[in-house]
């Protein structure tokens, strides 16, 4: 499961940062537990010392979602693009449908996202953030917005922003021309 110290939780799927601490004395290989920063889901893995688990920052978990989500033709897209993609996703695309409503929904993006770094929307914050969204969208754009985070993964008050995030970044680089992830899959 261990990838680049990055896994996703078993419950809701959502991926974190885990890595192993010296516990000060020399202990056996011992059952400890690896607690999931979002749901407090729990697992166990041994370890000399103890487990501790970190939340990623909103880009680097979608990210991280784009590249891991299940492809089922098994051809993974190289990674080296999303930083690239990242970086552009700025500036508009030079394409006038991919750009029409465009920067408005790279400024909400990025809205949701460094909310996402501390917290969340409230509820009516939230459905307001959501209504702006979806006006700007195209039709099976809003349908791709409104997934959960991941297939296996129901959306809940818990998760719907994290799956607006992840699904808005994509909407955003699929209009770059550049989403080259998860097309086998729809996600
Ligand atoms: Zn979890």
């Amino acid at each position: 499961m261990a990838n680049d110290g990055i896994e996703a939780c078993q419950r809701c799927g959502r991926p974190f940062r885990v890595f192993q601490i010296a516990s000060g004395v020399p202990t056996a290989r011992e059952r400890e537990p690896i607690t999931c920063p979002y749901c407090d889901h729990t697992i166990e893995r041994t370890t000399h010392g103890v487990w501790q688990t970190h939340k990623l920052n909103p880009v680097d978990e979608a990210a991280w979602l784009a590249e891991h989500t299940d492809n089922r033709s098994g051809q993974s897209q190289p990674p080296r693009t999303i930083a690239e993609v990242n970086k552009d996703l700025s500036t508009p695309p030079r394409d006038a449908t991919e750009a029409e409503g465009y920067t408005e929904l790279y400024q909400l993006w990025r809205e949701i996202s460094d909310r996402l770094e501390r917290g969340r929307f409230g509820e009516v914050d939230f459905s307001r953030w959501d209504e702006k969204v979806k006006a700007l969208l195209r039709p099976q754009e809003r349908e791709r917005l409104q997934k959960p985070l991941r297939p296996h993964v129901p959306l809940s008050v818990d998760t719907i922003q994290y799956a607006r995030n992840f699904h808005l970044i994509k909407i955003l680089w699929a209009r770059q021309g550049v989403e080259n992830f998860m097309t086998d899959t729809g996600y």
